[in-house]
């Protein structure tokens, strides 16, 4: 009895392994590696802004949230979360230009219009990582393995025209704030659940909520 006990839970067990189906994030993400750069920051990040230069890039009410973090969106793969938040300045230019939230090196340009995305590797003072991701950008200024400061131009943004003409609303700034790029940026598109929302991703406006300013 005993053994046919240890039987049926070794099949079952046999079963769980084989219908275990691969994340779409672990069936892309090495799609993405060679856009992947394993440099390290020369700067420990002192202080974290919004990314924008606004009136004051301490203060969180000089930006404008457009669509928010772990919203489900039916584009591109029916479902998916969204993992950043949209926004734009409070108080938009004709031209809206880009700036890192805080020191780092440029570790992935990946995608082409109208998704050209920049990832930003951080090093933090207690030497873990923090990565931010800018995506929608018609312009780029900088390239992979580039250190930069908060004050260094990365893009400028779509104007509406523009991007009108690509076909969709992507005249604002995607931005991510991310534990982990160990998926190689494909979670931005691929995240189906929670639990895979909250293993890549901070939500970024709790984030800069807490943080914006110097760190203590
Ligand atoms: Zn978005």
């Amino acid at each position: 009895m005993n053994n046919l006990i240890l039987l049926l839970v070794i099949i079952f067990n046999l079963f769980q392994i084989k219908d275990k189906p691969q994340s779409y994030i672990e069936r892309t993400r090495l799609r993405f590696e060679p856009a992947y750069s394993d440099n390290n920051p020369a700067e420990v990040v002192k202080s974290w802004k919004v990314p924008f230069k606004t009136t004051d890039r301490n203060k969180l009410k000089t930006i404008k949230v457009i669509s928010t973090f772990g919203a489900k969106r039916d584009t591109y793969l029916k479902g998916h979360i969204h993992t950043a938040i949209d926004i734009i300045p409070s108080k938009p230019e004709n031209y809206n230009y880009v700036y890192p939230i805080a020191d780092g090196v440029i570790c992935s340009i990946h995608l082409g219009h109208p998704h050209k995305t920049i990832v930003i590797k951080h090093k933090l003072p207690d030497s873990t990582y923090v990565f931010s991701s800018y995506k929608h950008l018609q312009e780029i200024y900088v390239e992979t393995g580039d250190n930069v400061k908060q004050e260094t131009k990365l893009a400028r943004l779509y104007t509406h025209a523009e991007a009108k003409k690509q076909g969709g609303n992507y005249d604002h700034l995607h931005l991510e704030i991310r534990k982990s790029f160990n998926d190689y940026g494909c979670a931005s598109w691929l995240t189906m659940t929670k639990e895979e929302l909250n293993k890549y991703f901070f939500d970024p406006l709790d984030f800069l909520k807490k943080n914006l300013g110097e760190i203590k």
